[in-house]
């Protein structure tokens, strides 16, 4: 793997590198997606590295961890929000201005179509044999934004109500109620 960090002459990229391993764990191939796009969504949004900026990733693997690193947003500060849908795809804006009811964002995915031009990194993608990370990111490098498509879509700011707190009926404990349910949702899986 230092081998193939060896190789990566972007001077954006590298030290981004530097901190995600040691959160992530080691650099994943599909870690380094993550940097490739939060690299294309920053030069097309504008976004410096101070800036707060919203993320939906469409898959729990690997893809959220640098934007949560380099950019810390995290579940529980809003910044970061999954979509279980098991896709290489992200959404990124920045934070809206006082009043703004929507936000120019990016979704950028992972292109099959375009990944087919480098046929270790698809078959990695595919999955249709075990390629190592070192080679699937190898091909990645040399491929930079050309595996990726994206466009500009309109993120709605989301609006703050009122939370409905109260106490559930069966457990007696404190829960946030939505449509004026009175049992929460510990409880109602259980029922
Ligand atoms: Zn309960």
């Amino acid at each position: 793997m230092d081998e193939i960090i060896a190789k990566i002459d972007d001077p954006e990229i590298l030290p981004q590198i530097d901190k995600v391993v040691p959160f992530h764990g080691y650099l994943s191939t599909g870690a380094f997606i993550g940097l490739q796009m939060l690299k294309i969504a920053s030069e097309l949004l504008d976004i410096n590295d101070d800036d707060r900026i919203f993320v939906t990733c469409e898959t729990l693997n690997c893809l959220p961890d640098p934007f949560q690193i380099l950019h810390g947003c995290t579940v529980g500060n809003k910044g970061l929000k999954i979509l279980d849908y098991d896709k290489m795809a992200v959404t990124i804006n920045k934070g809206a201005k006082p009043g703004e009811t929507n936000v120019k964002g990016v979704r950028i995915f992972l292109d099959p179509a375009k990944t087919a031009k480098y046929p270790v990194f698809h078959a990695w993608y595919m999955n249709e044999r075990k390629v190592p990370h070192e080679e699937a990111i190898s091909e990645l490098i040399k491929a930079g934004d050309d595996v990726y498509t994206w466009e500009f879509v309109d993120v709605q700011v989301p609006v703050k109500a009122k939370k409905d707190v109260r106490i559930c009926t069966s457990c007696g404990e404190s829960f946030i109620s939505k449509d004026g349910s009175t049992v929460c949702k510990g409880c109602l899986e259980k029922l």
